[in-house]
């Protein structure tokens, strides 16, 4: 089985033009322009037909639906963060086994308790993501009435890690701000998205000490692309850092897209213990089954 833990209906360079546009302006060739799509998002439906073929072209079974509410930082949308919020969960509801949904919220908003209570008891959303690029610290007191729900209704709470182009911010983004929450909200699990990016050993590092978090390796496709060394050395210490059960497979797509097709992505993993031992490290078919797939099962209580 392959989970995709990262996915999303639209990009952030699709809803907020300004930072696609200083994206798109980096170096011609970097990884970060890579990765960026000029193209507008297409309709929910049409954009979640495309996410069904591109799954089953790369032999990935389920993708999450992670929702990244900017809108305090970058500009409200056209509809509410409820509004799409439910039409993700709505999308997700209508493909079960294929499409999972994680509500995403801004914590400061007056309304974000409510609104991750009702998305997980109402909509069958099975996870919570926040952002904290937009300018809040996941130790905030705003944030910790989120990590108790998401304790009670046994759902995990996915939280960005790694820097960011501007407008959005980096430092609210260390990993290592997770740690205090994981600490004191040990019934909730918690997953670094990015596995913190460059900060990467910091990551691995509070994985290690916190039983209750987990690194997603989405946008490691820049990493791959520097090299294979450097991405089978890391995702090894990784291994050994988290322990093969805490480490998961994500795409970040659409966003990613320009980077890697997905089928070349989960080829990636798949080839992974043949790239190790070419550098002398052991990375086990059991590993890559667990980070593919088995491991997002565990976590998110699918049936088996
Ligand atoms: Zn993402």
């Amino acid at each position: 089985m392959i989970v995709d833990m990262h996915r999303h209906l639209a990009s952030i360079h699709e809803r907020y033009p300004q930072v696609q546009n200083l994206a798109m302006s980096f170096t011609e060739g970097s990884p970060a322009a890579a990765g960026v799509e000029s193209t507008q998002a297409p309709s929910a439906p049409e954009r979640v037909s495309e996410i069904l073929d591109e799954m089953s072209g790369a032999g990935v079974d389920l993708s999450v639906l992670v929702y990244g509410d900017y809108g305090l930082r970058l500009g409200e949308g056209v509809q509410s963060v409820a509004e799409e919020n439910r039409l993700q969960a709505e999308l997700a509801a209508q493909h079960p086994g294929a499409l999972l949904s994680f509500v995403g919220v801004d914590p400061r908003r007056a309304s974000a308790a409510e609104l991750v209570s009702t998305a997980i008891t109402e909509w069958g959303a099975r996870g919570v993501k926040l952002h904290p690029a937009t300018g809040f610290y996941p130790f905030e007191d705003e944030c910790l009435e989120l990590y108790k729900i998401a304790g009670e209704q046994e759902v995990p709470v996915a939280i960005h890690t790694g820097p960011s182009a501007s407008p959005l911010y980096s430092h609210t983004a260390q990993p290592v701000f997770v740690d205090r929450v994981a600490a004191d909200f040990p019934d909730t699990n918690f997953i670094l998205q990015h596995a913190g990016q460059c900060w990467w050993e910091e990551a691995a590092t509070i994985a290690f000490c916190k039983p209750n978090v987990f690194l997603e390796v989405s946008m490691w496709q820049w990493v791959w692309q520097r090299g294979p060394e450097e991405f089978a050395r890391s995702i090894s210490w990784m291994l050994r850092m988290a322990g093969g059960g805490r480490v998961l497979f994500g795409s970040d797509f659409p966003g990613l897209r320009g980077a890697m097709a997905l089928d070349e992505w989960v080829a990636v993993f798949h080839d992974l213990p043949l790239t190790a031992r070419n550098y002398g490290l052991t990375i086990t078919e059991n590993d890559i089954d667990g980070i593919l797939g088995k491991n997002a099962a565990d976590l998110l209580r699918l049936p088996t």
